[in-house]
């Protein structure tokens, strides 16, 4: 609901009027006066004239009767579109599930011919609309083969398809690994293999740039079985597939593979069911506001739709096909743009759809409130240290790590060894390996897969921090391996305890003591460096001694309480339990906090 927007009952007195709007009930007069109505205080004026006056006074309204209206409507809406949901997912009653096509995202090592591959499939396979040339690029397109549509995601790169896991999406069926014949295996092919396996989405390999003359496809395939995927030319379950971006080689040999393991995967959805999908791309688009594509994943999204995406909202206006081809509906697997939406969401923002925007308003309204109730639990919330005592709860008795360390040779022994910790049912899985800094990269694949970095002898960037930070990614760093193992085994035996250590955040000098009553004596005081925080602790040092330890009972910039006090202010302040100050002590304040383990 908009800020100023205000809800107006059938009937409403000029004294709750004025109170809704939060303006003086003068004002609420004078307006009637201006449009010709005589009311005092406490008379009563009908929806139609206070909707009048409140929108002359900038307001916008909305009827309180219908409002209750939709509200109950939206509780029905809302029960149909959890039972549909429910009615997809009940393998019994599938009888609305009809195939859709797959959806295919491509990974692979930078170079390595993603972007080309992914021309030269659209510039041969797609068939072009009435108006010719293909213009748009949304994020998604759909190629033909054999009659039948393959959906391609064509943000390429394990990056954005690990940061869409990590919201939630789960929009990609099958994973094309790009693996350059003249190169092989790289450091990012083996991430992408982590990141397709850590989301458990059947890969292909397409062995490209087998035009060059120092292509080597044997070494790269041997490199590929060495990492666990073998070829099916060496009877191993892992389609691999020569091609050529450059001389559309294989191409055709690739779609219909795509279609062989769609044949396996059998996607299917239920066209029938309340709308739903994920969030491609969003801009603002010149003239038009924004522009959001989203790849429909269940249900038909039709064209005046209101869409819910995050805290934003709007009736579909106007909806385009990849070809930028307007349409009316949109069914599963297909990606569109649609305008029509008040703000632009993220790329792997999930949408869904209600009634009417009214209904899209008190929705988000919800949304917002509890979210300020309840601060919502996003991301990963995997730790070493609550891991056993999480067991019970959320029932998975796997402990999901990523090894980062500083050379080969740590990473083999540290994961060996890992490899070899397990209690009962209670296993380690490592899903991903490699040497080199902590990376955003890895931080989102552990989001995406509720695990916990595991550093030795490498740092993370500030990039990396922060989205571990937002993330809520625990990151461990370590120098010493046999303390990384020991600290693992404990965590799966239940064993480990946080270690926590005193860090000082700030000095005071104590220039004046006053008493004041009821509370006692207050440290008037002198900040030299650092900070004092209303929530730390201070140690009272007099002549190189310490005296007392305790919280602060009280921390005062002038007669305010304050929450914290900065380097060069002066200020008043207490500890718990004591009542000595004298001019000339030191105030050394700290918090606690948990110890990083070396
Ligand atoms: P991406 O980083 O994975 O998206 O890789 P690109 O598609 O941008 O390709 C990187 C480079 O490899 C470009 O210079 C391409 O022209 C070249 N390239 C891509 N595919 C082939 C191929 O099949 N053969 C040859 N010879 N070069 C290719």
């Amino acid at each position: 609901m908009a800020e100023n927007s205000i809800q107006i009952p059938d009937f409403i007195t000029v004294r709750d009027l004025a109170q809704t709007m939060e303006v003086s009930p003068i004002n609420v007069i004078k307006q009637l006066m201006s449009n010709g109505i005589m009311a005092n205080i406490n008379q009563e004026i009908d929806y139609d004239t206070a909707s009048i006056i409140a929108e002359e006074m900038g307001f916008i309204i909305e009827s309180a009767v219908e409002v209750a209206k939709v509200e109950e409507a939206a509780a029905v809406v809302e029960k149909a579109g959890e039972l549909a949901w429910r009615k997809v997912l009940s393998a019994e009653d599938d009888k609305d599930l009809v195939p859709r096509p797959p959806v295919v995202t491509m990974l692979g090592h930078v170079d390595h011919g993603k972007t080309s591959l992914l021309d030269v499939i659209r510039r041969t396979n797609v068939q072009e609309g009435e108006a010719g040339g293909i213009t748009q690029h949304i994020g998604a397109y759909q190629a033909v083969q054999d009659g039948q549509l393959i959906t391609f995601l064509d943000t390429p790169g394990h990056a954005a398809f690990t940061a869409m896991r990590a919201r939630g999406a789960q929009a990609t069926d099958i994973a094309i690994l790009l693996v350059a014949a003249d190169d092989g295996l790289m450091p990012q092919t083996k991430e992408a293999i982590d990141h397709a396996q850590a989301a458990n989405v059947p890969l292909i390999v397409a062995l490209n740039k087998i035009d060059l003359p120092n292509a080597n496809p044997p070494m790269a395939m041997q490199q590929l079985s060495e990492y666990g995927l073998i070829p099916d030319e060496w009877d191993g379950d892992t389609m691999v597939i020569p091609v050529s971006a450059k001389e559309k080689i294989g191409i055709e040999d690739l779609l219909e593979g795509i279609l062989l393991v769609s044949e396996d995967l059998n996607p299917r959805a239920n066209p029938k069911a309340s709308p739903t999908g994920t969030v491609l791309e969003a801009q603002l688009a010149r003239g038009q506001g924004p522009m959001v594509t989203v790849l429909v994943q269940n249900g038909t999204l039709r064209q005046g739709d209101t869409m819910i995406i995050g805290q934003h909202h709007g009736r579909i206006k106007a909806m385009y096909d990849f070809k930028g081809k307007k349409v009316k509906g949109a069914a599963p697997s297909t990606p569109v743009s649609v305008s029509g939406l008040n703000g632009i969401p993220k790329a792997g923002d999930q949408f869904h759809t209600v009634k009417n925007p009214k209904i899209a308003r008190k929705e988000i309204a919800d949304i917002a409130y509890n979210a300020r109730t309840q601060p919502a639990q996003t991301g990963s919330s995997a730790s070493l240290e609550a891991f056993f005592a999480n067991l019970q709860n959320s029932g998975s008795k796997t402990l999901n790590l990523i090894i980062k360390a500083d050379v080969q040779g740590s990473v083999e022994p540290i994961t060996q060894s890992l490899e070899g910790l397990s209690y009962d049912e209670i296993t380690v899985e490592i899903i991903h390996a490699s040497t080199g800094n902590i990376t955003e990269n890895d931080v989102m694949l552990a989001a995406a897969s509720d695990a916990i970095i595991m550093g030795f002898n490498v740092g993370a960037d500030a990039i990396a921090r922060n989205a571990a930070a937002s993330e809520r990614v625990e990151i461990k760093e370590y120098s010493i391996i046999y303390k990384l193992i020991e600290d693992v085994d404990k965590a799966l035996k239940g064993l480990l305890d946080p270690v926590f250590e005193e860090v000082v955040i700030g000095r005071a000098e104590v220039r004046a003591v006053f008493r004041i009553r009821g509370v006692g004596q207050i440290a008037g005081s002198y900040m030299r460096t650092g900070v004092a925080k209303r929530n730390s602790s201070a140690r009272l040092i007099r002549d190189n001694k310490l005296l007392h330890t305790g919280k602060l009972s009280s921390l005062k910039h002038l007669q305010d309480n304050v929450r914290e006090v900065k380097t060069g202010f002066e200020f008043g302040v207490n500890i718990v339990n004591w009542d000595d100050y004298k001019e000339g002590d030191i105030l050394e304040f700290f918090v606690i906090k948990e110890v990083p383990v070396s």
